[in-house]
């Protein structure tokens, strides 16, 4: 976990890498501040702090988590399409922060349903 300290619901995240994951769809991984806990299949909202252009529709989009709760980064995914919000994300120099806030929703998986938490970690694996 990084030195930064959540102050849960928001906090400062430092875009630490992106990759390509399938055809114009990415991943990115943001710092994780310590104590900040979350829930397999809920989801933040990422505020754009300082985006070269304008976004007709704002700054801010909700992504749902898609790293695992043990892990030290937090990953999300998304398709890429021509927003200015995209661009910006697609394109902000590494270490630029961002605001993150969440975790929300209630979309956790059962204890029970374990065997589709291993999966995802597998899924995981394989895009790292
Ligand atoms: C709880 C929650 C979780 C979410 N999780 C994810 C996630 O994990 N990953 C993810 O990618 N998104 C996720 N979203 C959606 C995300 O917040 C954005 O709305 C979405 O990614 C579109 O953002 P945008 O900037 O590309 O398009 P916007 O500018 O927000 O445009 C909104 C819509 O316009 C359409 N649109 C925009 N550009 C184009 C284009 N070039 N071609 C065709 N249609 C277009 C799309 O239907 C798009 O959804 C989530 C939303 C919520 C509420």
């Amino acid at each position: 976990m990084s030195a930064a300290q959540a102050a849960w619901p928001g906090f400062g995240a430092k875009l630490l890498s992106r990759i390509k994951i399938a055809d114009e769809t990415m991943a990115f991984r943001f710092e994780r501040p310590s104590g900040w806990d979350f829930q397999a299949g809920q989801f933040v909202d990422i505020t754009l702090l300082r985006p070269p252009e304008p976004d007709a529709k704002g700054n801010v989009r909700g992504f749902s988590i898609a790293s695992a709760p043990y892990e030290k980064t937090i990953m999300v995914a998304c398709r890429m399409r021509d927003s200015a919000f995209k661009q910006a994300l697609a394109s902000m120099p590494l270490h630029s922060e961002v605001r993150m806030e969440g975790p929300f929703g209630s979309l956790a998986m059962p204890a029970a349903w374990n065997w589709v938490r291993e999966g995802a970690t597998r899924i995981d694996f394989a895009v790292k």
